[in-house]
């Protein structure tokens, strides 16, 4: 069998890098797209340090033309892109009454502008390989998340984006799901920790204490239902959400 190729948005650090070095390690040859092409250079060094093969690749998701460059570039020096993870995000954190139009719509362009994108190009692969794995990165935000009002909407809508594409893609054996990450350890949540002024380890150990298996998550613990999810064997589990949160929701 030829070697599968996978796309991972947001891959430069954080969960997307993890998710990247997973698909490599499970035998796929993986795009790491980031918005730098010389910021993807570390995952790619981690990739082919252990023997894969990964191509870095700069793009903003939003943009149209810059997406169906990169998803053409993918295609013709990796392969067709049968798997595809959409994970680039971004938070602009407010109340509703202080959120900008900008907070807004930077949101919403990133993840669901993204991923409608990033998918419309990728889809085209699939359906003519007829086999194909979407995953969406949403969150347990998309529940409700005081100060989210755009990232909770975004997040919800890109389940809404999987079940869809899981019903108008099922019949050329392409998957869509959404894997729904409570609190994990990166950047992101490092940034929430210094906007509200609390010192990250502090910020940790409280989150814990409210999570039923009394640990913060991992990058490798969202990397390993991604895993899964594109799986041969997992051809069955199409248009579900899987909240991987150390307990029902957060
Ligand atoms: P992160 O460390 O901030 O990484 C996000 C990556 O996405 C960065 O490399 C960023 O690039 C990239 N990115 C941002 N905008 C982009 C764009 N327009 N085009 C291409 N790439 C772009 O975040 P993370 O914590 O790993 O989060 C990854 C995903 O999981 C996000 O969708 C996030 O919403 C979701 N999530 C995270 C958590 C959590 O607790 N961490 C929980 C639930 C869901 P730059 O570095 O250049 O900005």
């Amino acid at each position: 069998m030829t070697q599968r190729v996978a796309v991972v948005t947001g891959a430069a650090r954080g969960i997307g890098a993890a998710i990247a070095v997973r698909l490599a390690a499970d035998g796929m040859a993986v795009a790491v797209l980031d918005l730098e092409e010389s910021a993807c250079a570390t995952t790619v060094g981690r990739i082919t340090d252990a023997g894969g093969r990964a191509l870095g690749v700069g793009a903003d998701v939003s943009d149209a033309s810059a997406v169906s460059a990169a998803v053409e570039r993918v295609a013709s020096e990796l392969g067709p892109p049968v798997v595809l993870v959409n994970n680039a995000g971004v938070i602009r954190d407010n109340l509703l009454f202080k959120m900008t139009d900008d907070d807004w719509e930077t949101v919403m362009a990133v993840h669901l502008r993204g991923a409608f994108l990033m998918s419309r190009a990728c889809q085209k692969f699939m359906v003519e390989q007829r086999w194909g794995r979407i995953v969406n990165i949403s969150s347990t935000s998309a529940l409700g998340n005081r100060g989210q009002a755009n990232y909770a909407t975004a997040k919800a809508g890109l389940q809404g984006l999987a079940k869809t594409l899981a019903i108008e893609l099922g019949p050329f054996g392409v998957t869509a799901n959404a894997v729904a990450p409570g609190f994990i350890e990166t950047d992101m949540t490092a940034a929430t920790a210094a906007r509200v002024g609390v010192d990250f380890e502090t910020f940790k150990k409280a989150a814990a204490e409210q999570i039923p298996v009394r640990r913060v998550g991992q990058p490798e613990d969202i990397a390993h239902t991604v895993s899964f999810l594109v799986s041969e064997g997992a051809g069955y589990v199409s248009g579900q959400v899987i909240y991987v949160a150390g307990g029902p929701r957060n």
